[in-house]
């Protein structure tokens, strides 16, 4: 073919190269290792003059396949995927940021990446500032000369705040910081990190990349020096994701792009009709006109995503009832899946909060969360119309 395929079309189309099966669906490369016919080809493997796979720690052909597509989708020079979105997290700042380095990170970030910059980076002699999303003053007042890296995650969970991707970038540029993007939450069909930028993108396939709720899986993308560095120390360390998984989000990668459409569309009716509800203080969805930072989320997004969130009037008690009266969404820890979620944080993820505590990271009492799914959007917003008026 003359013309490169559209990114979404090699999601589709990207493969492993065929066995002499001939097989239409790339087969499951279920193997620890693999064989050498003479002394010198491992040899040369293990120096890396070539790039044959050697254990599937460093290499697999279905954990290779999913990587690919996931370059292309992102516009990335190079990727590693890993066991799960946390541990492509934990290998990008373990693998690049050493004893004496400084981080800046937004205020709202992920609880476990929360935990790793708070608890475990400090005791390697590693600091973290952390900064409100949108106070830009205090971004350029938190960098100091050992600051390396900026890490943000857009839009935030479960609070939905967006953050302008350019502005951090030319942001990081200005202070020479590696910039690193959790692009969880909006994947890379609704936006693109590095076209304002990034270094690094990273993602928990667990969500809407698997889209089914059936495996865990992560993955790092973008600049190749950077990756090689993160490559060589996943290596040693060992969060390899299994080739069963790679085999499962690859083939998702196949359907993302009309699954987004559909989450998206149906998020965004399910965030109107909740506006006019009496139960309801306030909608947040990226995509809705009242969206605090609704102008950065059209500049930089092609679509507001799966997520939308909500504030039940009756706080704690009314978010407990509404979820025991929910007769159709799911009451799960997760989110991205085809199957419509509504989970209540004030309760769950962020009881271990003080109230003060609660308020400071955005999580309100009333606070809930829906990850809208593939269900015809009459019956999800039927649903939650029903378990508001219980709850009510
Ligand atoms: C779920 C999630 C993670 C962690 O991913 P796992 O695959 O569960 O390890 C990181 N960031 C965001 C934004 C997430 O939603």
């Amino acid at each position: 073919m003359s013309k490169q395929l559209d990114p979404v079309s090699q999601a589709v189309r990207i493969q492993t190269p065929r066995s002499p099966q001939q097989e239409h669906s790339t087969p499951l490369y279920i193997t620890s290792s693999f064989v050498f016919d003479e002394a010198e080809a491992m040899r040369a493997a293990f120096a890396d003059e070539n790039d044959e796979n050697i254990y599937s720690r460093f290499s697999n052909p279905n954990v290779d396949e999913f990587v690919k597509k996931m370059c292309v989708l992102e516009g990335a020079e190079d990727g590693f995927a890993t066991a799960t979105g946390m541990s492509a997290i934990f290998s990008s700042f373990f693998a690049l940021l050493k004893q004496g380095d400084h981080l800046l990170c937004s205020s709202s970030v992920f609880g476990s990446t929360f935990t790793i910059v708070t608890k475990y980076l400090p005791r390697y002699g590693i600091t973290c500032t952390l900064v409100p999303a949108n106070d830009r003053a205090a971004w350029e007042a938190a960098v100091q000369p050992n600051t390396k890296m900026l890490y943000l995650e857009t839009p935030t969970n479960p609070q939905l705040e967006v953050i302008d991707l350019e502005w951090a970038g030319n942001f990081a540029k200005k202070h020479r910081l590696i910039y690193n993007v959790d692009n969880c939450f909006a994947t890379p069909l609704l936006q693109k990190p590095i076209d304002f930028g990034a270094d690094l993108v990273i993602h928990s396939a667990t969500k809407w990349i698997d889209g089914q709720g059936r495996v865990l899986g992560g993955v790092v993308v973008g600049r190749a020096d950077l990756i090689k560095d993160i490559y060589l120390f996943c290596r040693n360390t060992g969060p390899a994701m299994s080739p069963f998984n790679a085999w499962v989000l690859s083939k998702s990668l196949e359907t993302l792009d009309v699954r987004m459409e559909r989450h998206c569309k149906n998020a965004l009716q399910v965030a109107e009709a909740l506006q006019n509800n009496p139960n309801v203080a306030w909608v947040k969805y990226p995509f809705l006109k009242g969206h605090p930072q609704y102008e950065i989320a059209t500049k930089q997004m092609t679509n507001g995503g799966g997520v939308l969130c909500f504030e039940i009037k009756g706080g704690v008690v009314a978010g407990r009832k509404f979820l025991d009266s929910l007769q159709m969404l799911s009451v799960t820890a997760n989110l991205g899946d085809s199957r419509s979620i509504a989970s209540h944080p004030a309760s769950t993820t962020h009881s271990k909060l003080t109230d003060d505590e609660r308020a400071a990271v955005g999580i309100t009492p009333g606070l809930i969360r829906i990850s809208a799914g593939l269900e015809k959007v009459e019956d999800i917003i039927a649903d939650i119309e029903q378990a508001l008026s219980a709850a009510g």
